[in-house]
């Protein structure tokens, strides 16, 4: 069982996430719940990094003191959940990232997992004590606290479930996943199933209900996930969740099942390119050099004879570092002017039907174009369509096409 952010963000909510423990325990199962931290807690906590990070560019970099103090948000309610549960009478005990361990690579602040080994939770587990387990963090091989990136609670959730060879339930804010966010389209309906593979676009494409990773290790290790809501009392109608399994199990096909959408986007344009061999090898080695993830891409031909145009997306957080880099490769490669644009949003139209229908983008494009957004850049992959257009436009166009695809009728 994982609980987020707001399910722990107060002591009554606690006691209530106790007693949805406390029912499975009743039921005769063995139970090991993995908590995040607080809802704002962490956001606080990366606010402190930054204030006490921003005075000192340039100095070698503290990513993974970063760690140490954004991963403590967790270490707080799993040891309330913990006292909480004791007071309850039921036998729980806390875990910490390094004492089970979860063994994490030293990619601070974005860290996975390589490794649980299941014995002192398993031993703990048969002794029948609860193990509540703090999310979100892990350990390196060196013995450092990593942080697994946010919403890593929800990755954490579902390798300790491999882990244990457990089946996996998300409990969150929302009683499962919708066509799309809840909180801007309120026609958005419950799925009663999605499959793996849809899921893991919606979450990359920006459906935050699951943290990406999560979904890749339970369609890698064939975890059974599910999606439900936390604010029930044990006994209540617990509402049907979504249950995330194989294409295969899913026996109404739809061609589209979700819109996602993000506004963690950053469009760097590089005009006059030299229309030559080599030169995407170096911008793009550079960038990857640098750890900078590149989303979508467009190159055309510019006016100019033997010059071209790019467009490329990044995130939000690494838009002035990915203009620094390409302006130092200036020289080497000769381009005429770099632009950015952060006041974008991707939006994002996802389902498996895309593989064997056509018309799927024409629907996208005619919706858009009626309520007069313009978009800037398209990219597609089998079964999705993502469009950047201005930020401003993102609810009016996730709106749109929620009802283009008939998504608020299923
Ligand atoms: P938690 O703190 O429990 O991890 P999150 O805030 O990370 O919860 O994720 C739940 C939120 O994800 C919901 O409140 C909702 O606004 C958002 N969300 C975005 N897209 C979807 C979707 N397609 N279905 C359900 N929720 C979504
Ligand atoms: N507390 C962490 C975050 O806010 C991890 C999580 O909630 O999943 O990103
Ligand atoms: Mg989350």
């Amino acid at each position: 069982m994982k609980f987020g952010g707001t399910s722990v963000a107060d002591l009554e909510r606690i006691r209530r996430v106790a007693r949805l423990v406390n029912a499975e325990v009743q039921a005769g199962h063995q139970v090991a719940v993995v908590v995040s931290a607080m809802s704002g807690k962490t956001n606080e906590l990366v606010a402190w990094t930054d204030r006490a990070g921003a005075a000192a560019p340039g100095l070698p970099s503290s990513d993974d003191e970063y760690d140490v103090v954004v991963a403590s948000g967790e270490q707080v309610t799993a040891g309330l959940l913990a006292m909480t549960l004791r007071n309850m009478g039921v036998p729980a005990r806390s875990w910490m990232g390094w004492q089970i361990p979860i063994i994490a690579d030293d990619a601070h602040g974005r860290s996975r997992i390589d490794d649980i080994p299941p014995e002192k939770l398993g031993a703990a587990l048969d002794a029948g004590q609860v193990a509540v387990i703090a999310g979100f963090q892990g350990v390196t091989r060196d013995g450092r606290i990593a942080t697994l990136g946010r919403g890593g609670s929800d990755t954490s959730a579902v390798a300790i479930a491999a882990a244990l060879g457990a089946p996996c339930d998300i409990y969150t804010d929302v009683d499962g996943v919708y066509t799309t966010d809840p909180r801007i389209e309120s026609k958005a309906r419950r799925l009663a199933r999605i499959s793996y593979e849809e899921m893991l676009e919606m979450a990359s494409l920006g459906a935050k209900v699951l943290q990406t990773r999560s979904v890749e290790l339970a369609m890698a290790y064939k975890v059974p996930l599910r999606v439900l809501s936390s604010f029930v009392e044990p006994g209540e109608a617990p509402g049907q969740g979504t249950i995330v399994c194989d294409e295969e199990d899913i026996v109404e096909k739809r061609i589209v099942s979700g819109v996602a959408y993000s506004r963690d986007e950053a469009k760097i344009s590089l005009f006059g390119l030299p229309d030559h061999p080599g030169v995407s090898s170096t911008i793009f080695g550079a960038l990857a050099d640098a750890n900078v993830n590149v989303d979508m891409i467009v190159q055309s031909k510019a006016r100019t004879a033997d010059t071209a145009n790019m467009e490329f997306t990044v995130g939000k957080r690494d838009a002035q570092r990915a203009v620094e880099i390409v302006r130092a490769a200036q020289p080497q490669i000769g381009f005429e002017d770099v632009q950015v644009n952060d006041d974008v949003a991707k939006v994002s139209v996802i389902g498996v039907g895309m593989r064997s229908h056509t018309g799927v983008a024409k629907s996208m494009f005619q919706a858009l174009a009626e309520k007069g957004v313009n978009i800037q850049v398209i990219s597609t992959s089998e079964i999705k369509i993502s469009v950047l257009i201005d930020a401003a436009y993102t609810e009016l166009a996730v709106r749109a096409l929620h009802a283009a695809y008939g998504l608020d009728q299923l």
